[in-house]
């Protein structure tokens, strides 16, 4: 029996890019599927999303793995080129480079490149991470233009650090900013993630960039993608393995964190911190089990979870639990944790099986896991003692 499983509704995820786009106005929008598309599996989102604008990733190889997998969009990435060789590359795969320091630009300036790039420039407006100042904007506009290595206009980027908090003044600030570094330019223009898509209208430029809206989550701690009618793409599920007595007063788990009120009933499932379920979810934690939600009771192992099903308890052994998803909106869970719900979907291990469903125009669910699921390791004698192939 395969327990721990991430359910992938393609679906979800074709109706939250369409959502985002109605709402970004005249905008493109971008797929944000860096990070395996949050754990969800960028090929798989990216060959679903045939309609998408652009996608866009933080590494050279999550671009390369895209291309790969023939994906033609343009697909840009984020952080830019680390080294000459990887702007060589991002030229040859026919990658959006994003420059935002010196050694960045002096590779541009210095590379013979196999094709024209496109090229965004990356604006600090406020977040302070990454980025030209804005009183620089001039100066590497030039410098960048007078390589004529550029494909289409030079494009400007910048990122917002508070746009997730709805009454958070630096949102204005960075929007003031931006524009005013950027306005004698005609080049494409991006700021909006998806906290601006959601809640910063006045955010809109040229292109979006939607990554965790895309699956249906809110960027913001106070809601639930069903606020923005966004649909969960992904519901974790696993099975119960055991239902046991317990009596009032006894400890359950490691440690003895949590002791019964009552006689009761305790639920052991098949999912702990090695699925990528943080240790860190407290005592109270819901999980949701044949229609109503009950609480993670004591620690979280490596391999399994205690949860309360109470004193009536009817659950048999096979039940499925579902961790977050449709039922429980991975948020609240995010919420008890004291994480954001980026962090949970990304750190799924690879032990968790990822299935893909489609509804096709006639009905049918395909489910696509056998064809596309990049998780499969080689069987053990295909490896050399090294573990490569
Ligand atoms: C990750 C990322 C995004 C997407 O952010 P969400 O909050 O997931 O929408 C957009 N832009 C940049 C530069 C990013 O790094």
């Amino acid at each position: 029996m395969i327990t721990a499983q991430a359910h992938i509704d393609l679906n979800a995820l074709q109706h939250n890019y369409r959502r985002l786009k109605a709402l970004s106005g005249s905008q493109q929008v971008v797929a944000v599927i860096k990070g395996d598309a949050y754990g969800h599996g960028a090929v798989q989102l990216a060959s679903a999303l045939p309609d998408a604008d652009r996608f866009a990733v933080s590494r050279l190889e999550e671009a390369e793995e895209l291309r790969l997998a023939g994906i033609t969009q343009p697909i840009l990435l984020l952080e830019g080129c680390f080294c000459a060789d990887d702007l060589k590359r991002a030229a040859e795969l026919k990658l959006d480079t994003t420059i935002h320091c010196e050694e960045q630009l002096h590779d541009l300036e210095t590379s013979t490149l196999a094709h024209p790039i496109h090229v965004w420039l990356k604006v600090d407006t406020g977040m302070h991470r990454l980025g030209v100042q804005p009183f620089q904007v001039p100066e590497y506009v030039s410098r960048i233009e007078r390589t004529r290595k550029l494909s289409e206009k030079l494009g400007f980027i910048s990122h917002f650090s508070c746009a997730d908090d709805i009454n958070h003044p630096t949102t204005q600030r960075q929007l003031a900013c931006f524009n005013q570094a950027t306005a004698q330019y005609d080049g494409p223009k991006t700021i909006a993630n998806s906290a601006g898509i959601l809640f910063w209208p006045e955010s809109q430029f040229d292109v979006a960039r939607a990554g965790i809206a895309l699956f249906g989550i809110s960027p913001s701690a106070e809601h639930t993608g069903r606020d923005h009618a966004l649909v969960p793409v992904m519901t974790l599920n696993t099975r119960l393995i055991a239902v046991r007595k317990h009596q009032a007063s006894r400890p359950v788990g490691y440690g003895e964190t949590w002791h019964a009120q009552q006689d009761t009933h305790i639920g052991v499932i098949a999912m702990g911190y090695g699925d990528g379920y943080p240790r860190s979810a407290p005592s109270g934690t819901p999980v949701f089990v044949n229609g109503r939600l009950v609480p993670i009771v004591g620690r979280v192992s490596m391999d399994m979870i205690t949860v309360d099903l109470g004193p009536d308890a009817t659950d048999q052994v096979g039940d499925v639990v579902e961790m977050w998803g449709k039922n429980l909106p991975i948020e609240t869970i995010a919420n008890h944790v004291g994480t954001i719900p980026y962090e949970l979907t990304i750190k799924l291990t690879p032990r968790v099986h990822r299935h893909y469903h489609q509804a096709q125009a006639h009905g049918v669910v395909i489910d696509m896991t056998q064809a596309l699921s990049k998780r499969e390791t080689p069987p053990a004698r295909m490896l050399n003692q090294k573990g490569s192939l």
